[in-house]
């Protein structure tokens, strides 16, 4: 399986950072071995001292598909959840300053943070969600502020990645990512709904 993630799809977000916002979706990827299942500790990597939390709505993809057309993009995923999508905030700027790519900095061993999945029937749409650090809210998203929608998401990574069952995309985080120390707990919410909880040791 494979994990794909979107960069800057909330304006907000993309503007938090002074980056641009985006024409197409930004597409990167972590590999299956960056899985971290909802319930495990989060140890805090040796190799940064900038690490950064950015909660976002995860999809599950439910059929195989490549070229997938928009009018059918909603019927290739029927779970989501929320992930946390672990980033080396210093490593990941080394990267970009130097043209690099940043696989190191955002691909690393429990970088994909994967909640409870639940059926996207129950959810309403827009969704609304938000995740609390040691209790105190620090993001706040609502899928409504997508650039690029779930539908648009899958149309286009399905041009140059056949999705197979299984797979997971990260749709992209909201304002308010920042830096995380050992002994925080983190916990996500769609609407009141838990989903996450993660202990960074
Ligand atoms: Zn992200």
């Amino acid at each position: 399986m494979k994990i794909i993630c979107i960069g800057r799809n909330y304006a907000d977000h993309a503007k938090e950072l002074s980056n641009p916002v985006p024409k197409q979706p930004l597409v990167f990827m972590k590999p299956a071995s960056s899985i971290l299942r909802n319930g495990k500790p989060f140890f805090y990597p040796e190799f940064t001292s900038d690490l950064h939390y950015e909660c976002e709505v995860v999809l599950k993809i439910s059929k195989n598909g490549k070229h997938i057309a928009k009018e059918f993009a909603h019927t290739y995923y029927e779970e989501v959840t929320l992930g946390i999508d672990w980033t080396a905030r210093d490593l990941q700027q080394q990267c970009k300053q130097k043209g690099h790519p940043w696989e190191i900095a955002k691909g690393f061993d429990g970088s994909a943070f994967v909640g409870d999945f639940i059926s996207k029937h129950d959810l309403p749409n827009p969704i609304q969600f938000h995740l609390d650090r040691n209790g105190q809210t620090v993001q706040e998203g609502n899928t409504a502020d997508l650039l690029f929608d779930f539908d648009t998401i899958i149309t286009h990574v399905s041009k140059y990645f056949r999705l197979l069952m299984g797979d997971l995309i990260f749709t992209g985080t909201p304002a308010g990512v920042g830096p995380t120390a050992v002994g925080d707990t983190f916990v996500g919410y769609i609407g009141d709904q838990e989903l996450v909880r993660c202990r960074v040791k």
